[in-house]
């Protein structure tokens, strides 16, 4: 199989426009007037539109109350921000990984982007833990992911196929690598989100739940562009759009669907206001979702609708809906940043 090789920085004898995303021909300068690809370009100015900052959200009132949550509380809320600096944390990485093997300037653009958002939801973990706990269980949060067990089982395909593609980049292992991006962005992050969101309509830890709010806004349009980005790739590749490769990300998805339950269950046992039960529905409602964005069939047709209404008023779709329980709280968002004034600088 061919492996694809790093693309040139600037390669002039090539056209603007790129041959293809992967594998082709293009000069490295990139004019937004002249895609392979047109509607990239709002993929691009949808994820720019989300720019945020941790250090502006308020976390006053989270470091007070932090004391007063139950120990299950306490024990998923540590448990579950060290999920998400294991699985948020390495996507940075992977989209600079594959921004350095497409050959579409456009792509490299948005992959840029999604990276630097990538980098501030790190960020802003380390910025959660920071106000609410002590060094030893900040430290302890970020050494789940190569110490807990049930963690590490879980994320074993991921370390796999995101590896696989690292060591050794062709067309299948990229697009092997999106669909596992896709169902991060789309499915892993989302029992995790569900617990804040239960904190905070039952008034607890507002301030988290607002930064987690504002990751979950940047993930939907992650997936959105990961996935806008692999259907094309394969659309170019026609020869990787077989049974076999489609089968196999149906499997992918059955197999990240249990994962997903077996650790909601065991990190969300015990929290008031969760149902399992109904948790299980929405994480197979997510991964309907994510399966139709990708260009298939949903696997799980009982659950074409959100089960879990309640959560809709936090995200469930952000494109199209008005109801968004922290914009509407947003005048008591205060900015403790006092990051203003080129002055400075
Ligand atoms: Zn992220
Ligand atoms: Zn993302």
């Amino acid at each position: 199989m061919a492996t694809l090789t790093r693309v040139k920085v600037l390669n002039p004898a090539n056209p603007n426009k790129a041959t293809a995303i992967f594998g082709g021909e293009a000069s490295g300068i990139l004019n937004w007037n002249d895609l392979a690809h047109p509607h990239f370009y709002t993929l691009r100015q949808r994820i720019r539109s989300l720019f945020w900052t941790a250090n502006e959200v308020d976390m006053t009132q989270d470091v007070k109350q932090f004391a007063s949550l139950t120990q299950e509380e306490q024990s998923a809320f540590l448990k579950i921000i060290g999920l998400l600096a294991t699985l948020d944390g390495p996507q940075t990485v992977i989209a600079m990984k594959i921004a350095d093997f497409t050959t579409d300037p456009s792509v490299k653009s948005i992959l840029a982007t999604i990276a630097d958002q990538e980098s501030e939801h790190n960020h802003s973990y380390a910025y959660v833990l920071s106000s609410v706990t002590n060094l030893d269980k900040q430290m302890a949060a970020f050494e789940m992911g190569r110490t807990d067990e049930v963690l590490m089982k879980r994320n074993e395909r991921i370390v796999e196929v995101y590896n696989e593609f690292a060591e050794n980049p062709t067309i299948e292992t990229v697009l092997k690598a999106m669909v596992y991006t896709t169902l991060l962005e789309g499915l892993f992050f989302y029992s995790g989100f569900a617990f804040f969101y239960n904190l905070a309509r039952h008034q607890k830890m507002v301030g988290t739940s607002t930064m987690i709010s504002y990751i979950n806004r940047d993930e939907l349009q992650h997936g959105k562009a990961i996935s806008d980005i692999f259907r094309a790739a394969l659309a170019e590749n026609p020869e990787y759009n077989t049974d076999e490769f489609t089968e196999w990300i149906y499997d992918q998805f059955r197999h990240s669907v249990e994962q997903e339950v077996i650790w909601s269950r065991y990190v969300l046992a015990g929290i008031d206001g969760l149902e399992l039960d109904e948790m299980e529905g929405y994480v197979k409602y997510r991964a309907n979702k994510m399966l139709r964005m990708l260009g298939l069939s949903e696997i799980y047709p009982e659950f074409t609708d959100n089960p879990m209404k309640w959560i809709r008023a936090y995200v469930d779709n952000f494109d199209d809906t008005k109801t968004d329980f922290f914009e509407q709280t947003s005048r008591q968002y205060v900015k403790t940043s006092d990051l203003n004034g080129f002055d400075d600088l």
